[in-house]
Parts: C-alpha cells; sequence; structure tokens
C-alpha cells in the first residue's frame, strides 16, 4: 500500500518536475524559433526603412535646393527683353533646356513663333503649347495623405472658429525650399500618420475619388510593406487633370512633372512680379537626375543596394551592374519620392537574398537540434532517475517482504523444535516409537534451520565476492545420481514420479562438487515446491559439445509471463496465489545463477511445452 502510494507520488513528481516543464520548454522554443526568420526580416526591415526614408528626404531637399537655384538664377529687374533674360537663365544654367514665357492671360510670350528658334524647341513647342496656353489639361499629381482629412473625428476636434479653408498666401510670401519640397513639419506628421493608420489610408483614397481624383498604382511590390497587398499597391500620389493656371494658382513657384506614357517631362515655374506672366523651362531632366543621384547615400554596402527606380521601375542606377540578375520590381523595401517626380522610389534591395531565409534557417535549424537534444536529454535525464529510484523501491519493498519471511521461516522449525524437546524434557511421552519420531522431527527442522542459515549467509557472501569454490575434476552424471538418490524417496512418498536421464560414462567437469549439489537441490526443491497437481520431475544430464548441461522439468505452475527474466533477481518472488502460499526468499535461483556463473556457465529457464518450467544449466566439459 504505501509502496504504491509512493510509485504514485514519484509519478506525480517525475510529471511536474521534469515531463511538464520540458514540454513546455519545448514548446516555447519552438515557437520562438518559427518567429526567429521574421524576426531577422523585420530588423532588417526597420533599418532599411530608415535608410530609404533618410534617402527620400535628402533627394527632396535636393529637389528644393535645384528649384531655389533656378529661381535664383531667374531675375527680372523691369524693362528689359524677356528673350534676353531667359537666354542668360538658359547660358547660366545646364538645368534649363527650353524656356518659355506666358502671358496672365495665357498667351506664350516665348518662344515667339515668330523668331528663329532650333528644331528642338519647335519640337517642344509642338507638344507643349497646348498645355501652356491653357488649351489642354495634364495629370496634376497630390499627395493623397495631406488631403484635408475630413472625417468626422478629425473634423470635430478642429476648433470651431478655424476657417475651413486657410486664406491663399500671397505669391510672395509662400517660401519656395518648403512648398517645392513639400514636405514640411506638419506634412511630415500627415504623411506618417496616413502610413500607419490603413483607416485613414482607405478613408483619404476614397475622399480622392470622391473628389473624381485618379488613384496611381506602385510601381514596385515592396514584398515587406504589411498585409494588406490591395493598400499596400496604391501609389500616395493621385491624379487629376488640370490646365496651366489651375497648377500655377495659390504659389510662387513650382515644379510640373509631365507623364505622357512612359515619358516623364519636368518643368519649372515661377511667377514674374509685378506683371504676373509666368517664366519657366522645361528642366534637362539628365541633369537633374545626375544631381539628385548625388543626393543619394553610399549606394551599395555588403548586405543592401540603395537605388532610385524611374516612372517605368527602372533602375537609375545599379551599383553591381548586374541589370538582368535582379528582380527591381521587388525590392526589400522602397518608398515613392514625391509629387514632382511621380512613380519615382527610393528603393533598398538585399545583396543576397537568399542568405538572409538560408542564414535565418540555419540558425534557427541548430538552435532547434540543439533545444531537441537539450529536452531529449532532460526526459532521458528523469526517466532514468525515475528508472532508479522506482527500482530502489521495489528493492526496499522486496527486503521488507523478504525479512518478513526469514523471520517466519526461522520461527516455525525454532518452534516445533522447542515444544518437541520441551515434551522430551518432561518425560512426557512414554511410548519409544513417539519419541523416536518426535527426535526425527527435530533434527529435520533443525536442517531445515541450518538451510536457510546458510542459504542467507551463502547470498551475503556471494554479494561481497567471498564465496571460495574448491573446484575438482567432478563427474557431473555422478553428483545427480547421488543427490537424487538422497531425495527421490522423500519425493515419492509426496507422490511425485521421478526420471533421471544420466549416461553410464563419467561426464568430466572442472566444479566445486558440493556448488554443483547446492544447484541441482535447490532446482529440485522448487520444482517440489511449485507443483500442484501434477507431480512429475525430470532430471536430465547430457553432453552438447563442449559442455555439460543439466535440465530439471517439472509439470508444476509454470513462471508467469514477463516474470521470466525477473526470478534470477535477488529477493524477487513471482507474485501468484501458490507462490504466496510456498515460504521463500527469493534468493535460490539467485545464488544457483551466481555459482553457475563463477562456473563459467549459466542457469536459465524456459517455460515447459504442455505446462510447468524447465531450469537448465550448464558448464564446460574437461
Ligand atoms: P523462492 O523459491 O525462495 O521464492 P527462488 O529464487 O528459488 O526463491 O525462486 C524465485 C521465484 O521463481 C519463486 O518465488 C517462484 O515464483 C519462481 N520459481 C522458481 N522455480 C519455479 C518453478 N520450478 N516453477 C514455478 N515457479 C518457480
Amino acid at each position: 500500500m504505501t509502496y504504491h502510494r509512493l510509485t504514485v507520488k514519484l509519478i506525480v513528481a517525475f510529471t511536474a518536475a521534469v515531463l511538464i516543464p520540458g514540454i513546455v520548454l519545448g514548446i516555447i522554443a519552438a515557437r520562438a524559433l518559427r518567429h526567429e526568420e521574421s524576426y531577422l526580416e523585420g530588423r532588417l526591415e526597420d533599418t532599411l526603412r530608415v535608410e530609404v526614408d533618410g534617402s527620400v528626404e535628402l533627394i527632396q531637399s535636393e529637389i528644393a535646393a535645384i528649384g531655389q537655384k533656378l529661381d535664383d538664377g531667374l531675375r527680372f529687374a523691369g524693362g528689359e527683353n524677356p528673350r534676353d533674360v531667359l537666354r542668360a537663365w538658359q547660358k547660366g544654367s545646364t538645368l534649363v533646356e527650353f524656356p518659355f514665357l506666358v502671358s496672365r492671360d495665357n498667351r506664350l510670350l516665348w518662344p515667339a513663333a515668330e523668331a528663329k528658334i532650333s528644331p528642338e524647341e519647335d519640337a517642344f513647342l509642338a507638344s507643349n503649347r497646348g498645355f501652356l496656353t491653357g488649351e489642354s489639361t495634364i495629370l496634376a499629381f497630390e499627395n493623397v495623405a495631406l488631403l484635408p482629412d475630413q472625417s468626422p473625428d478629425t473634423v470635430a476636434r478642429a476648433p470651431a472658429s478655424a476657417a475651413p479653408v486657410p486664406p491663399a498666401k500671397k505669391a510672395e510670401e509662400v517660401d519656395l525650399r518648403k512648398a517645392l519640397a513639400g514636405q514640411g513639419l506638419k506634412d511630415k506628421v500627415a504623411v506618417a500618420r496616413f502610413r500607419g493608420d490603413e483607416a485613414v489610408q482607405s478613408r483619404l483614397y476614397e475622399q480622392a475619388e470622391q473628389e473624381e481624383k485618379q488613384v496611381l498604382q506602385r510601381n514596385v511590390l515592396p514584398r515587406q510593406e504589411g498585409a494588406d497587398d490591395a493598400v499596400q499597391d496604391r501609389s500616395i500620389l493621385v491624379a487629376e487633370p488640370l490646365d496651366f493656371a489651375g497648377i500655377t494658382s495659390g504659389a510662387a513657384a513650382g515644379f510640373i512633372p509631365r507623364l505622357t506614357g512612359k515619358k516623364l517631362e519636368l518643368f519649372f515655374w515661377k511667377r514674374v512680379e509685378p506683371g504676373g506672366e509666368i517664366a519657366g523651362c522645361q528642366v534637362n531632366l539628365e541633369r537633374f537626375t545626375e544631381m539628385i543621384l548625388t543626393a543619394l547615400p553610399v549606394p551599395y554596402s555588403a548586405t543592401r543596394l540603395l537605388t532610385v527606380l524611374d516612372q517605368n521601375g527602372e533602375p537609375l542606377l545599379d551599383p553591381l551592374e548586374d541589370k538582368t540578375a535582379r528582380d527591381w520590381k521587388r525590392p526589400f523595401f522602397s518608398r515613392e519620392i514625391g509629387e514632382v517626380l511621380p512613380r519615382w522610389e527610393v528603393a533598398a534591395y538585399l545583396v543576397d537574398p537568399t542568405g538572409l531565409a538560408g542564414r535565418a534557417r540555419l540558425r534557427s535549424l541548430v538552435t532547434g537540434v540543439l533545444i531537441a537534444l537539450l529536452l531529449v536529454a532532460i526526459l532521458l535525464g528523469g526517466f532514468l532517475v525515475f528508472r532508479a529510484v522506482s527500482q530502489e523501491m521495489a528493492l526496499a519493498q522486496q527486503k521488507t517482504t523478504f525479512a518478513a519471511n526469514v523471520s517466519h521461516e526461522l520461527k516455525t522449525p525454532l518452534t516445533s523444535i522447542r515444544i518437541f524437546a520441551e515434551m522430551l524434557e518432561k518425560g512426557r511421552q512414554p511410548s519409544r516409537e513417539k519419541q523416536e519420531q518426535y527426535l526425527k522431527t527435530i533434527v529435520s527442522e533443525s536442517k531445515r534451520l541450518s538451510r536457510l542459515i546458510n542459504t542467507v549467509l551463502d547470498f551475503s557472501l556471494i554479494e561481497r565476492g567471498e564465496k571460495i569454490y574448491h573446484k575438482l575434476e567432478t563427474d557431473l552424471a555422478e553428483v545427480v545420481r547421488q543427490v537424487m538418490e538422497k531425495l527421490t524417496g522423500r519425493l515419492e512418498e509426496r507422490g511425485f514420479v521421478v526420471r533421471i536421464r544420466a549416461p553410464r560414462r563419467p561426464v568430466r567437469v572442472s566444479a566445486d562438487p558440493e556448488a554443483l549439489e547446492q544447484v541441482l537441490v535447490n532446482l529440485v526443491a522448487n520444482a517440489e515446491k511449485y507443483s500442484d497437481a501434477r507431480r512429475e520431475i525430470e532430471i536430465e544430464v547430457a553432453e552438447e559439445g563442449e559442455r555439460a548441461r543439466v535440465t530439471v522439468r517439472d509439470r508444476g505452475i509454470g513462471v508467469p509471463a514477463g516474470a521470466a527474466r525477473k526470478i534470477f533477481k535477488k529477493f524477487y518472488r513471482a507474485d501468484d496465489r501458490l507462490t504466496s502460499r510456498v515460504k521463500g526468499t527469493g534468493l535460490g535461483l539467485t545464488i544457483a545463477r551466481a555459482i553457475m556463473q563463477e562456473h563459467d556457465g549459466d542457469l536459465l529457464y524456459s517455460p515447459r511445452e504442455g505446462g510447468g518450467s524447465c531450469f537448465s544449466f550448464d558448464l564446460p566439459l574437461l
């Protein structure tokens, strides 16, 4: 009972201290590993996001600086021939390609139709006259994030007195740099808010659509921009067709991109005071590109490369010159530059995209294997401890039973010896026959006592490795015959049929005859003890090649399946009704096997066909 309670406690402790923590640890580790790859990518993305955003800002301020330079280069003092001023402007800057001047009422003052103009200027006029004179419109681009947000909460938060539309500033007041860059602090906040909030995004895109603005698609498909692809593919720029006056109203100067098919043209314009004419030029895009590319930070490092993609998604700069190898439309991370350069993006790529995943996977694999090994070690260690402890507990239990059994075995013969001796002492039994019978009982009970004590002593000698054997040249068949001569009478009295088969010629072995006798007596005693109704004992001596073998067979209860190996363990007694009725120490077979192993042999058990047991021991022939 206590043994069972201890086992239950042990199982509970093992489960609580080893099994559950091990499994939980395993699950946690597996989850952490699964996130390892995306974590690495996330960190890389953060780094590249900062870099790309920084580059976009640098390019924007470079654009503003270029605008400022163009503005500074064009000065009307009043009274001079505008044609001379424009020509001087063109000479002074490689950026100025085709200068123009438009009157307040949309007449093209320059290039004048009657003036001598080059074929290039002629082509410029052919394609842009309609737009400059307000006869046709072009797509004007606008940052959707900067649309006034008309969501209920934004409106509610605005102070009641605030005018819905700020009063148009006078032209001179407009800070050109800011206007050109389009990124004052407020605007930056608006863009950040737009990027971080999908609700704001869909609201503003919807608003733009309601205002009949066209929502554009981006050129690229960055794989690292959040989950909702549908939103990610939309450009931050929306477009609406506007004429020249519409585009230039409300500002003092600016850039106008014109996107026709795959081609981008860029114009710079400024309002000429006090007349209100608009002077401007088509910007030399090649030169312009060169200048903004110089604003880009180091485009190549060991892990990533940076470039600018044009309106067609083509890289303007290829640090590794491996254009064909890379899918430029799928950067690791990219951002649009802004209204001045619609569809242009600053994009970052991994130098070795497979390397990152490979490294992450390798790291996960190594860590995974380590964790698995550790878990196995924990579980195995726990299991071994569990097994060792339960074995010790079983042994302790067996020792207790052993002590009880031995005490009982000692007590029974001692009691009968005492009773019969007392009766003889007091002369209570005058019959001579009875007296002899009492004496016989006293002798046999003392023999039983000393056998038992010998067994226990033998066991402790063997355990300590101190048992000494006197090995002589011995005839095994003769030993068996002598032992059985002593035992057969008693066995037959008890209803056993005993059969002995041994060769007439000597079976010569080197052995301690007393030890051999002890083994055989033990086996025969067991055969007797563990036989029920069918009482047969068969002993066979045989030579098998180089070995001699003795087999003891009975028709008894046999050894329960699963206990065949255990019966040779010390103190072990099979759990059986008959076994529990028959007294024993659980040491007999342990000692017998130890003896046979000392004789370079072994003692084995096998179930007997038709019921019963079969024990056999062997040793080398001389
Ligand atoms: P003991 O007989 O004192 O219990 P042993 O070491 O001789 O100890 O035997 C160990 C156990 O092996 C016995 O308790 C019994 O269950 C089983 N056993 C041994 N011999 C036989 C046999 N001939 N038939 C059936 N069971 C046996």
